[in-house]
């Protein structure tokens, strides 16, 4: 089973050689950086652990380029502000489109 690459993810299956089946599968970011950094994880599944990925990148406050340039584009200061919370936090419509992301990504 080769790594699969997932969002800014790369998951892998390593089975431990103990009678339960709860963490097969294991993840972590590729920026990953060590035990006090939270973006890694475990799961009896790969369909869990995309889970696990979804939900922590729906979290996210930070925004991709292409959504900050979306969203500068649809704000009333268009992007000039730096102060303005379009440059900084995600909006309804980017939270939309990346749970309309989501649900493309999970039919793959
Ligand atoms: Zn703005």
């Amino acid at each position: 089973m080769p790594d699969v690459q997932y969002r800014d993810f790369v998951i892998h299956f390593d089975a431990p050689p103990i009678p339960v089946r709860c963490c097969d599968w294991h993840f972590y970011h590729k920026d990953y950086d060590g035990p006090e950094d939270n973006r890694h994880g475990d799961g009896p599944s790969l369909e869990d652990c995309k889970a696990q990925i979804d939900d922590w990148w729906l979290g996210q406050p930070c925004l991709t380029g292409t959504e900050l340039k979306a969203q500068s584009e649809r704000c009333a200061c268009r992007g000039s502000d730096d102060y303005c919370l379009c440059g900084s936090v995600p909006d309804k419509a980017t939270l939309d489109l990346r749970r309309a992301s989501e649900i493309t990504g999970r039919a793959r």
